[in-house]
């Protein structure tokens, strides 16, 4: 009798270092969300002086546990703060808003993978910044999720840096991210991918409707910094379900069916909810492959509303109507992807096709610093996953044969050393920015 056929033997190998990964803890998550409540308000114009309510004691408490997981690992984590003023039609005489950032420094000198979520709050009028707003779930779940990760992966080491964010002023005016986004920019970093988690906490929807095995993940098909040229390019060969962000939603998924429990990873085909925003659009401005995950089903009773009962019903985002199971599951798949693109390559810059009047496609593209392999996909042009995948090694041009270039879209990835895979990079005739 075989003990082990040669596909149970692989995929015990490839399941070992998730299995050595610890699993993210619902009661931690919990015990952060309820930290994170009891600053009263977290609203971006409260006190930062007072040293138990307010934004600024949330602040504070944030990077204290980032500082604690830093001293856990002998200082592979480091905490640093960045400000800038903001003024708009929700701060007309302006505010201080502040990020606190905790950095996993990688190997490689310059490539960022980010996580994110917001640590302000609001009330039915997002203009009072005195009375309660506890945002257990909006978003106290965002944030005790990127320290749940910061915790996990702090373990161990990658190529790429981690960088766990804490935004302030989203309800303002999504200004942490974008002061993140821009500071990025600033410093020349390449990011390449980032996770902002907005409401991801919760099972039960309006109406009491339960979708406790599926989270949503938004992401752009076109990029929003293309140019005019770009975009016509794009019409003339497609790529509309393949930009940077939806390689990166279509990852998630893959990632999210790799774990166990089958929790799906939905791929919601827009940038955001429909008419609605989150950090990670200043990200998308700067031309960074950058998600959002949102609970299956939302609860508005549960969002943007002061704490109080109405003939009987129970308004207010309050701890208890948290599903911390769901949000462990979250943090589940947000860890397994930050691992896997921060241990990779880079994805490929510039992949381009050609086989115009040919039964046949040549794939090419620009070897990618650290690759010591890459995976060539391809699928019928009325397809939306990647149905055939070929593994190239010591070169960086293969050929497709019988793959008409007219009725199939075509990607390539970049591998490591450990199998560790990017992002799947479209090929057209443009290279990528
Ligand atoms: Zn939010």
């Amino acid at each position: 009798m075989r003990l082990f056929t040669p596909l149970t033997l692989a995929s015990l190998i490839l399941a070992a270092p998730v299995a050595a990964r610890e699993a993210p803890s619902p009661a931690r998550l919990k015990d952060s969300v309820t930290t994170l409540a009891a600053f009263g308000t977290r609203h971006s114009l409260s006190t930062t002086t007072d040293p138990k309510r307010g934004i600024g004691a949330a602040r504070n408490w944030a990077a204290s546990r980032f500082a604690a997981i830093g001293r856990d690992c002998g200082g592979c984590l480091t905490v640093e703060r960045i400000s800038r003023r903001f003024v708009g039609p929700r701060a007309p005489n302006g505010v201080v808003i502040e990020d606190v950032l905790g950095i996993q420094k990688g190997t490689d000198p310059n490539r960022y993978v980010i996580v994110g979520g917001h640590i302000d709050s609001m009330r039915s009028d997002v203009m009072d910044s005195v009375g309660d707003a506890p945002g257990a779930n909006d978003d106290a779940s965002g944030v005790s999720l990127v320290l749940e990760a910061a915790r996990i992966l702090s373990k161990e080491k990658f190529a790429a840096t981690i960088v766990y964010a804490v935004f302030s002023g989203e309800e303002q005016g999504l200004w942490g991210g974008t002061l993140l986004a821009q500071t990025a920019k600033a410093r020349g970093w390449q990011v390449d991918a980032m996770l902002n988690n907005d409401i991801v906490g919760n099972s039960i929807g309006q109406g009491g409707l339960k979708v406790a095995d599926r989270v949503r993940v938004f992401s752009e098909g076109i990029r929003a910094d293309e140019s005019l040229a770009e975009a016509m390019e794009r019409r003339a060969i497609g790529g509309e379900d393949d930009g940077p962000s939806r390689a990166l939603a279509k990852a998630i998924d893959g990632v999210a069916q790799a774990l166990p429990g089958k929790f799906d990873a939905f791929v919601d085909r827009r940038p955001d909810r429909f008419g609605r925003g989150g950090d990670h659009e200043p990200f998308l401005a700067e031309g960074y492959p950058a998600v959002r995950f949102t609970s299956a089903v939302e609860n508005w009773d549960r969002q943007h509303q002061d704490v109080r009962t109405e003939g009987g019903r129970p308004y207010g985002d309050l701890p208890e109507a948290m599903d911390f199971d769901y949000l462990a599951h979250v943090t589940a798949i947000n860890v397994g992807t930050l691992a896997r693109l921060a241990a990779a390559p880079a994805a490929p810059v510039a992949v381009s096709v050609s086989g115009a009047l040919s039964r046949d496609t040549t794939v090419a593209w620009k070897p990618v610093p650290g690759a010591t392999a890459y995976k060539v996909y391809w699928r019928r042009t009325d397809r939306q996953d990647w149905a055939d995948s070929r593994t190239v090694t010591g070169a960086t041009e293969t050929l497709l044969k019988e793959v008409p270039v007219d009725d199939n879209f075509v990607g390539v990835s970049a591998l490591s050393a450990g199998g560790a895979e990017s992002l799947v990079t479209f090929a057209g005739r443009a290279p990528r920015r």
